[in-house]
């Protein structure tokens, strides 16, 4: 049950993304690539001062990783830069561990299932490596190898 319901959480993002389009007045704009999968995307950002005010992507990649990307940026919009990363470390967390620390992820938990597929965890990792990079430093392309 619970199984399906976080399938259809991953679908219903995949399929319609959400804010899943340019930002020409991004502060940020960082590249990341999986090239395990081909999964790419452009990430935008719009920090004011430490506050990610905007952010939204574009790319083509599988279901997972453009569903964690959309399920990421409506998560960390309104978020502090901080706050962003510590969430970032929470959702790797519970992708590689098998008794993940902190549970309070929200949606985000939906991707629990994919600590089963050691190869899609990069999937649902590229656009949180993404992130962290145009929050914390200034390359401009990601990869996850
Ligand atoms: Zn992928």
């Amino acid at each position: 049950m619970i199984e399906d319901l976080y399938q259809e959480v991953i679908l219903d993002h995949s399929r319609r993304p959400r804010n899943f389009h340019q930002m020409p007045d991004a502060t940020r704009r960082v590249e990341g690539y999986n090239p395990l999968c081909g999964d790419k995307l452009a990430l935008f950002v719009k920090l004011d001062g430490d506050t990610v005010q905007d952010i939204s992507f574009v790319g083509a990649g599988c279901a997972i990783s453009t569903a964690s990307a959309s399920l990421m940026t409506e998560t960390v919009k309104g978020k502090s830069r901080q706050e962003a990363v510590q969430m970032m470390e929470r959702f790797h967390d519970l992708l590689t561990t098998e008794k993940p620390a902190s549970a309070n992820l929200g949606k985000l938990a939906v991707f629990s299932g994919v600590r089963e597929f050691p190869a899609r965890v990069k999937c649902a990792t590229l656009a949180w490596h993404t992130l962290k990079s145009a929050l914390t430093s200034v390359e401009e392309v990601v990869s996850t190898e």
